[in-house]
């Protein structure tokens, strides 16, 4: 059993559930994942949109976005070196 953040009623955990009392999908907004940013790796709760720890984007990536990002990094990884 979980507590819903929003009222704090004692809900199933299983994946999906939802809080009887307020309708909230308490399972998602529990669920965790993992900041994309190489350098944090913070684990962020999937509610957030943005990670609190370095404030980059944590859902809704795209592929070219992604690759964008990880090509940014390589960049600043070379220009380290100079
Ligand atoms: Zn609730
Ligand atoms: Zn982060």
């Amino acid at each position: 059993m979980i507590k819903c953040p929003r009222c704090s009623k004692e809900v199933s955990s299983r994946p999906g559930s939802i809080c009887p009392r307020c309708g909230l999908k308490v399972s998602e907004v529990n669920e965790k994942i993992r900041c994309p940013e190489t350098s944090c790796r913070a684990l962020v709760s999937k509610k957030f949109e943005y990670c609190p720890k370095c404030g980059c984007k944590l859902k809704n990536y795209t592929l070219t976005e992604f690759i964008k990002m990880a090509r940014c990094k390589i960049d600043d990884k070379l220009n380290e070196k100079e």
